[in-house]
């Protein structure tokens, strides 16, 4: 593969697991960034050799510099480093795999470049979805998804016409607390919420995974990737994670995406595209799992999932205000400040407390990020 590479988030769960399939493929990665694990980007940096290396905190710049003072590679830092990267003149693509709403603005500078982008963060669609899309189509640039999901809907799409499609099946793992009562959730420990039946992720979406808003988050993701309306999305619960997602089209023909529970598949097929080559993981062996299952969410229970629905079908701010929010309450539950049931608390009120502001622009996106977060520092600081 030809393709050169820019990679944003190198060192979390998507970014390793991305090096290891452009290392196989023998793609070009010209640039490396991170947001503050500089051990780790220091020896991503010596290994890759790109020819840039970003730090997303400002204080640890001196530091990273430092270690790569013998070397040819250029050191930035901040969020402008992070959007220098993501419009390199010599990257084809750009890879976004930061955590938060930190993604959002390197992908407007990336789309605005006119570089393709492997999206790996949510908060880019969930947060900026108008504003990102509308710029993608101005520019003409694609925006593979690596969700797991998206990634299988994109697939499914592919040989078929967009507009014979009637819904689309966003299947949900269910997380470590399905079919938990809201009596138990106000139980359960920070290891517990830590711990993923199928998946190994940051802790960030881990959690996400166990409140459910992972799947909220995916539902808005799905609406803006693939122009849907909200009841075009039927989510199903499916422990295994096999199915990773489906297509229903008007013949009612159901086309699904199956794999082992691996991003490196959709990492892959967002770089790749649309060429199909080994991958460095397992294969699915269907009789190994002998039995799938699916079944409806518990809507009422995991309050982050219905809450980031009716946001998306609300509009405005606030897919935005509830991210933000839920970025805040995550934070504040795994420096032990809340219980792990007060996330969903925090993030359902703030559709009656928080108001619909219009987005136009950037600039709306960072208010009501801000106003969503003041909101729930009010709260947690209150205790
Ligand atoms: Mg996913």
């Amino acid at each position: 593969m030809n393709k050169t590479v820019s990679v944003l988030g190198s060192t979390g769960s998507i970014g390793t697991q991305a090096l290891e399939v452009c290392e196989k493929h023998g793609m070009r990665i010209s640039a490396l960034a991170a947001h503050s694990s500089v051990d780790m980007l220091e020896e991503q940096a010596r290994k890759i050799k790109p020819h840039y290396v970003g730090i997303y905190n400002e204080e640890k710049y001196a530091d990273m510099k430092q270690r790569l003072a013998d070397t040819d590679i250029k050191v930035l830092c901040g969020m402008e480093g992070l959007c220098t990267i993501a419009a390199l003149e010599e990257s084809d693509i750009v890879l976004n795999s930061v955590v938060g709403m930190v993604g959002l603005l390197p992908t407007l500078t990336a789309i605005e470049a006119g570089k393709d982008i492997a999206l790996a963060n949510k908060e880019t669609l969930v947060a900026g979805g108008a504003l990102v899309t509308e710029a993608a189509r101005r520019k003409g640039v694609m925006i593979y998804p690596v969700d797991s999901e998206h990634s299988a809907i994109f697939q499914c799409l592919q040989g078929n016409k967009r507009e014979q499609l009637s819904k689309v099946i966003l299947t949900a793992s269910g997380g470590p607390f399905f079919n938990k009562t809201y009596e138990e959730l106000k139980h359960v420990t920070k290891e517990q919420a830590l711990h993923h039946p199928n998946w190994s992720m940051g802790n960030k979406i881990t959690i996400d995974s166990a409140t459910l808003m992972n799947k909220g988050l995916e539902f808005i993701e799905a609406k803006w990737l693939f122009d849907l309306e909200p009841e075009q999305i039927e989510i199903v619960v499916h422990r295994q994670s096999v199915v990773h997602s489906a297509v229903e089209y008007n013949d009612y023909s159901i086309i699904a995406q199956l794999g082992v529970p691996d991003m490196k598949i959709p990492i892959q097929y967002a770089l790749l595209y649309p060429e199909r080559m080994s991958c460095p993981t397992g294969r699915l062996s269907l009789t190994d799992y002998g039995k799938l299952t699916f079944e409806k969410p518990d809507y009422e229970t995991f309050k982050c999932l219905s809450s980031a629905i009716e946001a998306i079908k609300r509009g405005g701010a606030y897919p935005c205000l509830v991210n933000s929010a839920n970025e805040e309450a995550v934070r504040a539950f795994l420096n032990d400040r809340i219980p792990f049931i007060e996330i969903g608390e925090i993030v359902s009120s703030v559709l009656d407390k928080l108001e619909n502001i219009p987005i136009n622009s950037y600039d709306d996106v960072v208010k009501a990020d801000n106003a969503a977060r003041e909101y729930v520092r009010n709260i947690v600081s209150r205790g």
